[in-house]
């Protein structure tokens, strides 16, 4: 792992709570805690005080018929911090303006940014899985929003994450970067892609830069070198480099506009912002990282 400093989304404060929220006795009890505090958030996105996450009481909270069941995220000095989802017709006078969760995590403090991901994955997760993969009933929250339980099957059902292996493939002095025709204009970025069933990390890896740049790699070289919770809305990204055995590029057109070997000189310029060419994406993305990290070694 490296000495960089924390990537958003990546360094939460929280301490999740995991012996009070199987005692039915102890939560209620929380909920009275004078200083319990939530975190707003309106139709996927959260509600901002300044460059910090909006803290409001949790007894306003309590009665409020436009939200779901609050979320409990854990505690935070002692106290306990839920995350609220308003109804997406609520009407919310008082309330500061809702920003997109991108933004917000590029505005927040690195602690904020890993509440956030924590309370927006979590919300998302809930709303599209209300009811039961196995029999169809309607699922009811337990242990506070950790999960979810059936009450017809009893089966128990566990928040999404889907992991995605994102990896910078390199060659001695060359690393390969790629667009998508969708990016803005100019920006290139490290390939990636969804780790399938009963594949490992270092197999999703080579079998991906195959798919989309044609390009052998060893996966007995794949080395994670960071990763990142990425609440877009449940990935964790498993940012690795690994290196490539063969060097000739032919791409997937359908997921790729281009593929390129990019020297390491260029990359010190995208990292500078002085490439002529190529833009990368903000300090916020593990791609970016991973070029840092990797510039660095050089
Ligand atoms: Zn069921």
């Amino acid at each position: 792992m490296n000495h960089l400093p924390p990537l958003a989304f990546c360094l939460s404060p929280l301490d999740r709570a995991d012996e009070i929220r199987r005692d039915a006795v102890a939560l209620k009890a929380l909920e009275k805690h004078t200083s319990a505090q939530a975190v707003l958030f309106l139709r996927g996105d959260p509600a901002l005080d300044g460059n910090a996450l909006l803290r409001w009481p949790y007894s306003k909270t309590v009665n409020m018929t436009q939200a779901a069941d609050p979320i409990l995220l854990g505690l935070e000095n002692g106290a306990p911090l839920y995350a609220v989802d308003l109804l997406p017709d609520a009407e919310t006078p008082g309330l500061p303006e809702f920003t997109d969760t991108r933004s917000a995590g590029m505005r927040v403090s690195v602690e904020e940014s890993g509440i956030l991901a924590q309370a927006r994955s979590l919300i998302e997760w809930r709303r599209k899985h209300r009811f039961c993969s196995n029999c169809g009933a309607e699922t009811q929250q337990t242990e506070a929003g950790r999960k979810r339980t059936c009450p017809d099957c009893e089966t128990e059902h566990f928040p999404r994450i889907d992991p995605v292996a994102i990896m910078l493939v390199v060659k001695d002095d060359w690393c390969l970067l790629g667009r998508q025709e969708s990016w803005p204009e100019r920006m290139w970025s490290a390939l990636a892609g969804f780790i399938e069933p009963g594949e490992t990390i270092a197999d999703a890896c080579a079998r991906e830069i195959r798919e989309e740049a044609g390009i052998q790699c060893d996966p007995s070289t794949a080395e994670i070198v960071c990763d990142q919770p990425w609440p877009f809305p449940s990935s964790l990204m498993i940012g690795l480099i690994i290196e490539a055995v063969t060097v000739g590029i032919t791409i997937d057109e359908y997921e790729m506009e281009a593929v390129r070997w990019f020297s390491r000189d260029e990359v010190q310029e995208m990292l500078s912002g002085t490439h002529n060419e190529v833009d990368l994406p903000p300090k916020i993305a593990i791609a970016r990282r991973l070029l840092e990290v990797w510039a660095a070694r050089g």
